[in-house]
């Protein structure tokens, strides 16, 4: 099996219930309050993980006890974090989010030490970025030096796969260094400028980011699953069926999933089914990493629904 390293966000999200949101100086009282582990590049090295893979992390720390905790995290996850860089006078990444009763939520975001992963950092880490078979990376983390790293792991030999989330403009060169690039549909309308509803939509603004650069584009799209186009053709992997209850990270867990199946040595078609089931079943439970599946369970799918 070929080594994974995944390069991307850290965060940690503090999570209040409240009645009702209140106005500037009220105070109000809360029925609930959860810390969670996260962050796309903490969410895809779980899953990549649990799986059963050799992850390797590299991303950025504040000096503050969030950032120690979820290195202990990592660790008990079977992720090696050895690329974590701790970053001194920022803070670790940081989601403040108050959902209100009626199921709304707002939200204050705190990149913290993600926007500090620069093109220095990145470099120290070189040796594990150079020697995986698999690297993939997000953009929630400063850009120039996620895509110095993706231009490291692909002049290295790696392939190499871009979650374009959030999504942001992205230059050709940049581009260039991406075997696989994975949007949902917001994410390709966005990069695109062109409108995705339907899957001839999809198609066409997949075929644009094919024009701007990228070698394959894998459109993910929710229960449908997912549409695979290169520049040889299209088709559509039909999602799976599951109870989903929460969809936060399924495509975190889709990510993963791609990257351990080719890290496996899986064909194209057969990577792209794993990452629906595994995407498919980290629906099946409400938070992010909670129902991030083993390899076994995401076989258990498979079988069950050929
Ligand atoms: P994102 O989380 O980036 O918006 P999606 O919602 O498209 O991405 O989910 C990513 C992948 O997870 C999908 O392509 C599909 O494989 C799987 N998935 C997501 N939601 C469901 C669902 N309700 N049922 C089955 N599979 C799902």
């Amino acid at each position: 099996m070929k080594k994974i390293c995944v390069m991307g966000s850290i965060n940690v999200d503090l999570t209040v219930s409240i009645p009702r949101f209140h106005a500037p100086g009220e105070t109000i009282e809360g029925t609930n309050f959860a810390t969670f582990t996260g962050g796309k590049g903490g969410n895809q090295a779980i899953a990549a993980a649990r799986l059963g893979a050799d992850v390797t992390l590299v991303g950025a720390i504040g000096e503050d006890d969030f950032g120690r905790s979820y290195l202990e995290t990592f660790r008990k996850e079977g992720v090696n974090p050895a690329g974590v860089a701790v970053v001194p006078g920022v803070s670790t990444g940081t989601a403040l989010i108050e959902v209100a009763a009626d199921g709304d939520n707002r939200i204050a975001y705190i990149p913290g030490a993600n926007g500090k992963l620069t093109e220095a950092l990145i470099d120290a880490q070189r040796t594990l970025i150079e020697s995986a078979g698999v690297f993939m990376f997000q953009m929630e983390t400063y850009l120039p030096g996620a895509f110095h790293a993706a231009r490291l792991a692909h002049e290295a030999g790696a392939c190499v796969i871009l979650d374009p989330a959030p999504a942001q403009p992205v230059s050709a060169e940049w581009l260039s260094y991406c075997d696989y690039v994975t949007p949902n549909e917001t994410e390709l309308a966005l990069l695109t400028g062109m409108p995705v509803k339907t899957i001839e939509d999809a198609e066409a603004a997949a075929r644009k980011l094919i024009s701007m650069g990228a070698k394959a584009v894998l459109n993910k799209r929710g229960p449908q699953g997912v549409l695979l186009v290169t520049a040889e053709g299209s088709q559509l992997f039909k999602g799976f069926k599951v109870n989903a209850v929460d969809t936060t990270a399924a495509g975190d867990s889709f990510n993963a999933g791609f990257a351990v199946g080719l890290a496996m040595g899986d064909s194209l078609p057969d990577a792209i089914r794993l990452a629906n089931a595994v995407g498919a079943l980290s629906t099946t439970a409400a938070g992010a990493q909670a129902a991030m599946p083993t390899m076994a369970a995401a076989k258990e799918l498979m079988d069950s629904q050929r």
